[in-house]
């Protein structure tokens, strides 16, 4: 299962990211749901804890469903989970994580050289960008009601015509696999074929180029070469961590737009849900054009999907999939367009593989795990308040009430929260649906309640067993 976890973080943050970080991260045990890990340094340390901590715990779950923790200790200094003795930080170390943002500019010259083993990256920090995939055109994006609006800004900000920018930032947001990458990867090919600069960066390669930066102390460089564009492009910024990294995001993000200069940013939530970010960030993100993209309804799966097969039959001629097979295929894959992809490549490699044509039968079976797995129950918000709501012998109208009591309070609080961690409802909407509350209330009462479960092993047990009551 480690195996698979650095494999899954190595295919999810590209190489050089995962050289740098987590080539030399091991796993010490897994024990009572905490899984120990190591690196040699506690520069590595501080890096993953206050970067990544998130994901590769995900990434662990994903794979370990028991590991409800991750614990990163130093190799050879005894016990992860002991404290570190108070060491001088490395001057990158520092200025990393000091937000107040000229401490990389006047650091000294030579940063000791204790724990310097944060990625060398060219003068500027890595600013190539992340190349565009050429699959990811506005040629091959299929416009349908969910992303016709998506769809009509991306090609409005990716033409230039000499005005200011009528939408900047644009904020594409959607779910996974709806599109919102290979919109962003349009946007770019487009503007760079009317000759416009274009950096495309993931949140990833933002964090690193800027890590890069301070550490090879040319953060005035990067700021420079990052500003000197016509159109950034950023990605998953829901990534985007780390206190003076965000500072960074946020100047760099007003800098852009101040001078008038394209800004697209996609994410899996508005920007009102990126808790992470200062609020001003947050609402200069709002500020331009917010775009959701909706689920893929039938049709538009049957359409991605049939284009995808078009463009992998190009490459291999011989693999035929019928229209009953297509067609079952878009119907059974209703998550996203990933698992479309996905779906393809499963049937080419059968087909391959066993040199047969792809009946009905080989679709099922090479499918029947994507089908299953990408269909979870949908749970509704109402049915979360009714059975907290008995299992605390409250009524659902207390819940929905303006009762303070702490006999009503504490089970509004698991209510709301475990709506926000099992339905895909966004915090205004949930606020909504308890008694017209305000989204600073309901994320308020998550906050809480992921705090308390921390805290409080009898209560995580107790969300636990609701969260599969619901999910049954
Ligand atoms: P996201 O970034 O939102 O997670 P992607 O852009 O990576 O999603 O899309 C996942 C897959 O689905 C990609 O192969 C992409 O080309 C395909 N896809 C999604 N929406 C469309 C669309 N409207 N037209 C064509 N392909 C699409
Ligand atoms: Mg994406």
């Amino acid at each position: 299962a480690w195996t698979r976890v650095k494999r899954r973080l190595r295919a999810e943050l590209g190489e050089d990211i995962f050289a740098s970080w987590f080539a030399r991260l091991e796993l010490e045990e897994v024990n009572a749901g905490t899984a120990r890990l190591s690196v040699p340094t506690r520069f590595l340390k501080s890096w993953i804890e206050s970067h990544y901590l998130d994901r590769v715990l995900n990434t662990f779950r994903s794979e370990l469903e028991q590991v409800a923790r991750i614990e990163v200790g130093v190799r050879g200094t005894g016990a992860p989970a002991r404290p570190a003795a108070p060491k001088p930080l490395s001057a990158a170390t520092a200025a990393v994580r000091a937000p107040a943002a000229p401490a990389p500019l006047t650091a000294p010259a030579s940063p000791s050289a204790t724990e310097t083993d944060a990625p060398r990256g060219e003068a500027g920090g890595d600013l190539s960008g992340a190349p565009l995939d050429v699959r990811l055109s506005f040629v091959n994006f299929v416009v349908a009601r969910s992303n016709a609006l998506a769809h009509a800004a991306a090609e409005r900000v990716s033409r230039h015509d000499g005005e200011a920018p009528l939408y900047n930032p644009l904020y594409v947001h959607a779910g996974v696999g709806l599109g919102k990458t290979h919109l962003l990867h349009a946007i770019g090919h487009a503007a760079r074929e009317a000759g416009r600069r274009v950096i495309y960066l993931t949140a990833d390669r933002f964090m690193y180029g800027f890590v890069n930066a301070l550490k090879t102390q040319n953060a005035l460089a990067f700021k420079e070469r990052l500003r000197a564009i016509d159109l950034l492009v950023l990605d998953d910024v829901q990534f985007i961590q780390g206190k003076s990294i965000q500072a960074e995001f946020g100047h760099t993000i007003n800098a852009l737009v101040d001078a008038g200069r394209q800004v697209v940013v996609a994410s899996d939530r508005p920007p009102t849900e990126l808790d992470a970010l200062e609020e001003r960030v947050r609402s200069r993100l709002a500020g331009g054009l917010v775009v959701e993209i909706g689920g893929l309804d039938e049709q538009l799966r049957a359409s991605i999907l049939s284009a995808r097969l078009a463009a992998v039959q190009a490459a291999h001629p011989n693999f035929e999939v019928s229209p009953q097979v297509a067609a079952y295929v878009a119907k059974a894959i209703t998550a996203n367009g990933r698992d479309l992809e996905g779906a393809v490549n499963r049937l080419l490699a059968h087909a391959t593989l066993t040199g047969s044509p792809v009946t009905m039968e080989t679709a099922e079976t090479a499918i029947r795990d994507l089908v299953k797995n990408r269909e979870p129950k949908r749970i509704k918000i109402e049915d979360i308040q009714k059975l907290v709501a008995s299992r605390y012998n409250v009524s659902r109208s207390d819940i929905l009430s303006e009762r303070r009591t702490a006999a009503v309070v504490k089970p509004r609080q698991i209510a709301m929260y475990l709506s926000k961690v099992l339905t895909l409802r966004s915090l205004p909407e949930i606020g909504r649906r308890f008694g017209g509350r305000d989204h600073t209330t309901v994320l308020h009462a998550v906050r809480k309640i992921e705090k308390q479960i921390g805290e409080d092993a009898v209560l995580g047990d107790e969300v636990e067993l609701l969260k599969r009551m619901l999910q049954d």
